[in-house]
């Protein structure tokens, strides 16, 4: 998932602590090796093969990530869409370095996105691609999903009190610190991790990052970012973050991805559809950046950069 993921927790002593940490990230382990296209033994990778072929029996767990992510696609008129697998090939973003395509490679490309493409059969378990060169890429709600797995693996561990980071792109918070009424996060500063633009409290609830400079190239002055419009079959441009609070990692993970390709004023539509949702869009270019909230619960007594709790017990593991 090329991110690395912490865990900070309360438990009632160092072996649960430790047991629990080893059980999420296998966990970790687990769906990297189903979900990862990055994997050619993956599930993923296995449906990419065959779906445009034959229509392939999948697992109901990788069958409802894809229904799932078939419903963001529906709900947000095509902004998220799981098939851009080509154009990221097509920009350099997947296992290459960033570059402009030529018109030939984009109009490939172009054709082979369309998340109408994918049929999913309900009775029979099965993902089938309507056309050749149709592929499935995870990466704007995989992570997400993987945060709210964790989450469950701690809650059947009986953890009351907990904080799961993928690569600060996707938080979920259990509970609360003993004596604390939620968990401090940051959000970070477009390009500047180091710095914060907002700080909020949270509890029983997720905070996910889209961001232009995760990954990106320049190209005569201008940042091409990892994250597409599948309707222009380009990078977004004119936007620089996005952030969002909502139930869980899956719906934040998505919507902070969807919020990024649609911008401020259709993604506030869009989040008023999901209960306690609320966003943050940061627009323009650095020099010049914009700020717009919706429902944005920035804590104001929490000054300074969050630190972690002294007692708090925590593990860092790095996937590629
Ligand atoms: P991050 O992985 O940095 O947290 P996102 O959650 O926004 O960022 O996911 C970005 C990834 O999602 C890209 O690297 C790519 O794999 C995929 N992607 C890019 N554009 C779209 C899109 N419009 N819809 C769905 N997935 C996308
Ligand atoms: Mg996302």
């Amino acid at each position: 998932m090329g991110s690395s993921f912490t865990i900070y927790l309360y438990a009632a002593n160092n072996e649960q602590a430790d047991a629990v940490f080893d059980a999420a990230f296998e966990e970790i382990d687990r769906l990297e090796d189903t979900l990862s296209n990055y994997r050619d033994s993956s599930e993923l990778s296995r449906i990419n093969r065959l779906a445009a072929r034959q229509a392939v029996t999948t697992d109901p767990e990788v069958f409802g990530l894809l229904k799932t992510s078939l419903d963001y696609s529906k709900k947000t008129g095509g902004a998220f869409d799981i098939t851009v697998g080509p154009l990221m090939k097509a920009w350099g973003f997947f296992r290459a370095s960033g570059h402009y395509p030529s018109p030939a490679e984009l109009k490939t490309a172009r054709a082979e996105v369309g998340w109408q493409n994918v049929q999913l059969d309900d009775t029979q378990r099965t993902v089938r691609f309507i056309k050749n060169g149709v592929e499935l890429d995870l990466g704007a709600i995989g992570k997400g999903y993987t945060v709210d797995r964790i989450v469950s693996v701690l809650r059947e561990a009986g953890i009351q009190s907990a904080l799961v980071d993928a690569g600060s792109s996707t938080l979920y918070a259990l509970g609360a610190p003993p004596g604390k009424n939620g968990w401090t996060v940051r959000v970070p500063r477009p390009g500047h991790r180091d710095q914060t633009v907002s700080t909020v409290l949270l509890r029983d609830t997720s905070l996910s990052t889209s961001g232009s400079y995760e990954k990106f190239f320049r190209l005569n002055g201008k940042i091409y970012c990892h994250i597409l419009d599948p309707h222009t079959g380009r990078p977004v441009e004119g936007m620089l973050q996005t952030s969002v609070i909502a139930q869980d990692g899956t719906t934040t993970d998505a919507l902070s991805t969807s919020m990024f390709v649609m911008g401020p004023q259709a993604g506030k539509a869009l989040l008023s559809t999901y209960p306690d949702a609320a966003g943050f869009w940061i627009t323009g270019d650095a020099a010049s950046p914009q700020l717009v909230r919706w429902k944005w619960p920035e804590c104001r007594q929490c000054n300074g950069t969050p630190r972690a709790p002294e007692d708090v017990l925590s593990r860092t593991e790095k996937r590629r």
